[in-house]
């Protein structure tokens, strides 16, 4: 059923609505721009460590600064750990390779590892992408190297390092298996 149109109704096409963009500072038109498209402006950790404008030393400096943390599973080991009784800090900024969460009194660090990403081995979720193999194989044998290498960065220190892998976290068994692996016989080396 139409409605007839009153007379006195306006028609929608011939107007224009004046508007006028609100002027943004140049410097902040980056970030809004961002915003708008909804990416996270970068942090100010990030802001920081890209301050100075050398290209090589900004890039890995930005990529140090964006790794996330507080990603899902990583919330899930956190919650299982209070749980636990466990206590830890988060991302302990003086602590070599940045552990996800650790204790430096009790000696330990620990790594939420996607299995993807840090290539889990004989693991189903440890794919190679089938397009751009090489790029992709060459991209995650660097990643398992860092990982290797930050460990034996810690274990040096004297800390325990446990991985927990993102395939692990729907093991029913894990609030019981975690505590005890962070726990127990700890290697730790007195220098
Ligand atoms: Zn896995």
């Amino acid at each position: 059923m139409t409605v007839p149109r009153s007379q006195g109704e306006l028609s929608p096409a011939p107007y224009v609505i004046a508007y006028r963009r609100p002027r943004v500072p140049m410097s902040r038109r980056g970030s809004t721009i961002a915003r708008a498209m909804g990416i996270r402006p970068p942090s100010l950790r990030a802001r920081r460590a890209t301050r100075g404008n050398t290209p090589e030393a900004t890039t890995s400096a930005r990529m140090k600064a964006v790794r996330q943390s507080g990603t899902a599973p990583e919330l899930r080991v956190r919650r299982l750990l209070t749980n636990a009784g466990l206590r830890y800090r988060i991302c302990p900024d003086d602590l070599p390779g940045r552990p996800d969460l650790a204790n430096k009194s009790r000696h330990w660090a620990l790594f939420v590892h996607g299995c993807f990403w840090h290539a889990h081995p004989n693991c189903r979720l440890a794919t190679v992408p089938k397009t751009n193999r090489a790029f992709w194989i060459e991209k995650l044998t660097a990643n398992r190297a860092r990982d290797a290498t930050k460990a034996r960065a810690l274990r040096k220190l004297g800390y325990k390092v446990v991985t927990v892998w993102q395939c692990e976290l729907d093991d029913p068994k894990l609030p019981q298996t975690l505590p005890r692996r962070l726990t127990s016989s700890s290697t730790r080396r007195r220098s």
